[in-house]
Formats: C-alpha cells, sequence, structure tokens
C-alpha cells in the first residue's frame, strides 16, 4: 500500500464504507479521504443520495466524517 488508493478506487467503495461494509480496504478508503476533499464531497453526495444521515451512519464512517468536518 505505498501509493494507496486513487479517487476513482475510492469513490467505487463510498457506499460501502457508508454501510460499514469495508473490511481489509477501510484503512486505505480512510486515509485518502482524510487527504482527499473531492472525495470527501464526494462521501457528503453518497449520504445525500442514500439519505444518510450523521446521526445515523455507522460508527466508523462517523468518527471520520467529524474528524474532517
Ligand atoms: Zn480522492
Amino acid at each position: 500500500m505505498a501509493e494507496g488508493m486513487n479517487c476513482e478506487d475510492v469513490r467505487d467503495l463510498l457506499f460501502m464504507f457508508l454501510n460499514n461494509e469495508l473490511d481489509e480496504e477501510l484503512e486505505e478508503v480512510i486515509d485518502h479521504l482524510a487527504r482527499c476533499p473531492e472525495c470527501r464531497l464526494a462521501l457528503r453526495e453518497h449520504m445525500k443520495l442514500s439519505g444518510l444521515l450523521y446521526r445515523t451512519m455507522p460508527y466508523v464512517a462517523r468518527t471520520c466524517y467529524s474528524a474532517w468536518n
């Protein structure tokens, strides 16, 4: 995991991230999101699309989300 994921990889995994379905990719997705404002924006769009609210987000997503905002 020298280079981590690119934006395309991460976008494909956002729904899984929000559903707490990531396992080995989780660290890399979090790592990328922490560094990439565009993917965080995409994450917010995914939240809107799936009707996910901050308080109903899975714990992992919620923790990261609050750290980034
Ligand atoms: Zn990105």
